[in-house]
């Protein structure tokens, strides 16, 4: 009874935050449970399975070796399995959980949390910057970040003179032969090995062919050294483009890590800087990718507290479709950029946010598809999923859903916007230039649709006057309807 027992989530694999910080062999016990509902509890993409489940395994060996009494407990769910050892501990801590149903469920039997410095920002102090605002403006909470935590910052004013520099970030893939970065392999040792034997027989998505995601904090550090040295220089320019070229183009490939404990966003940032310092990365890629990490995953983290439980459940444009059929096969489609995307998910759980943004939600949101079921096929599907990160993201910033209290304006666009920032529609069955033909771009005929069908509901959002004001001048918006209707029901079939 005089050991404090400490749950370890699987999204909490750091020995030096949270719960483990203090913890010592002599004082502490640690149990880790598989439970059913993580195992069977969708049907999950396979390398989002075995990532997480490895990660644990590997990490309860360390603790192992450290000399804790380490206890790795299967159960039908996180809270019966910590229950049934309750007794024998002073107490059961853990890191305050990640989403709202662990939380209640740990609460109702007694853990008690101690907070979570997984995150720069605790729960409180972005409320309390909510409280103090507006509008939750990401741009204003990032600058208070920066000021806050003194990152690229220079006598109170932003380094270079600018906060932002964005307008220099949105290039196209560049149309020349053009060096992508490649990034490290992993090899699968006995504890991979055993978790690939147990998900044989589970009725999983995906495949497990590519190494790319490691499942030791030895190995996030390798990632996190390679996009230092190859792909920082140019993240800022091609952070937008997507291109059937290279699958990662400069992106950093951390999310995973970040969002299981094996990086920090603390040791991230100071690396960046200190590469950034040595004079070979420009402000504007050093600045766009502090913003992603100080700025977006924080804002985003914040919103899901802030918000509060129902907030998923926020369906403003009362969107009612399913699924689109394409999202379960990536050869059942002839739109090119839809078909590349999902076979990226399929192979790696992974593609980078614009696909994510402008190709998947884009075209759930342009086919009325329930914010709902695209947040659950996105929460099984992606291997840095989790609760937090994924309801602001699909309710708020992708669906609408929250009619406007994240972003102000939907991002939706139609086959113009995907032809300029990509090489996927020179080889594609549809023409992004039209909208009314048997071949037309189906992104650009349903973008029109959209605002059509949602007019009243952006009749007084000043953000979307443009838009609205451009749909009003078409001459054939009726046959442009028509069109949008046959082509959403065609998506809805799988046929198309
Ligand atoms: P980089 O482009 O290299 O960016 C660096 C880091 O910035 C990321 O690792 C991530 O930690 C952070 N970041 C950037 N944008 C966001 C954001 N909008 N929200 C949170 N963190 C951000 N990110 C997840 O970590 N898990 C998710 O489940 C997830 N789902 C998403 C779903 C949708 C519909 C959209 C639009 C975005 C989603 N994102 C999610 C955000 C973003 O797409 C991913 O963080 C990013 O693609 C991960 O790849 P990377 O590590 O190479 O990122
Ligand atoms: Fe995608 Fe349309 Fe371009 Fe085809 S034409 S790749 S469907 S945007």
């Amino acid at each position: 009874m005089d050991k404090t027992l400490i749950y370890v989530a699987h999204d909490n694999l750091n020995r030096n935050k949270g719960a483990l910080a203090g913890a010592q062999p002599e004082t502490h016990s640690i149990v880790f449970v598989e439970s059913q509902q993580m195992i069977k509890g969708a049907r999950w993409n396979r390398q989002r399975l075995f990532f997480l489940l490895s990660a644990a395994r590997h990490f309860a060996d360390e603790l192992k070796t450290e000399g804790f009494e380490v206890m790795y407990i299967k159960s039908k769910d996180s809270a019966s399995g910590i229950q049934s050892l309750s007794k024998k501990y002073r107490e059961i801590i853990c890191v305050e959980p990640s989403s709202y149903r662990l939380t209640n469920s740990l609460a109702d039997i007694g853990v008690r949390f101690v907070p979570n410095d997984l995150f720069l920002t605790p729960r409180a102090l972005f409320e309390q910057w909510s409280k103090s605002q507006k509008s939750l403006k990401m741009e204003n909470f990032y600058r208070w970040q920066r000021q806050r935590l003194g990152i690229l910052i220079s006598d109170g004013e932003p380094l270079g003179g600018r906060w932002n520099y964005d307008d220099e970030n949105r290039e196209p893939p560049p149309k020349s032969d053009y060096r992508w970065p490649t990034y490290p392999h992993h090899k699968r040792d006995s504890i991979d090995e055993e978790v690939i034997v147990q998900l044989r027989d589970l009725n999983l998505s995906g495949s497990l062919d590519e190494t790319i995601w490691g499942t030791t904090r030895k190995a996030a550090l390798a990632q996190l050294e390679s996009f230092l040295k190859s792909s920082f220089a140019n993240f800022g320019p091609f952070e937008d483009a997507m291109t059937v070229k290279s699958w990662a183009l400069h992106h950093s490939l951390l999310s995973p890590y970040l969002n299981i404990g094996l990086l920090t966003p603390d040791e991230i940032i100071n690396a960046a800087l200190k590469e950034f310092e040595k004079g070979n990365i420009s402000l504007a890629s050093c600045e766009g990718f502090i913003r992603q990490i100080i700025g977006w995953r924080e804002y985003i983290n914040g919103l899901y507290w802030y918000f509060g439980e129902k907030y998923r459940e926020s369906n403003f444009l009362n969107s009612k479709n399913p699924l689109l059929p394409l999202f379960e096969n990536s050869g059942s489609t002839k739109m090119k950029c839809v078909s590349e995307t999902i076979a990226g998910v399929e192979r790696r759980g992974w593609v980078h946010h614009i696909p994510r943004l402008m190709i998947l939600s884009n075209l759930a949101a342009l086919c009325d598809v329930s914010p709902v079921e695209l947040l659950t096929w996105m929460r099984n599907n992606f291997i840095d999923a989790a609760d937090w990160v994924m309801v602001p993201n699909v309710i708020g910033m992708s669906m609408h859903a929250d009619g406007g209290r994240m972003s102000t304006k939907p991002y939706i666009a139609g086959g113009a916007y995907i032809s300029r920032m990509s090489d996927y529609c020179g080889d594609c069955a549809y023409n992004p230039k039209t909208r009314v033909e048997d071949d037309s771009c189906p992104f650009t005929t349903l973008y029109w649709h959209y605002l059509y069908r949602n007019r009243d509901h952006f009749k007084k959002n000043h953000r979307m006057f443009q838009q609205l004001n451009g749909m009003k001048k078409l001459r054939d918006i009726e046959a442009t309807i028509t069109r949008g209707n046959e082509v959403i029901e065609g998506l809805l079939a799988g046929e198309i």
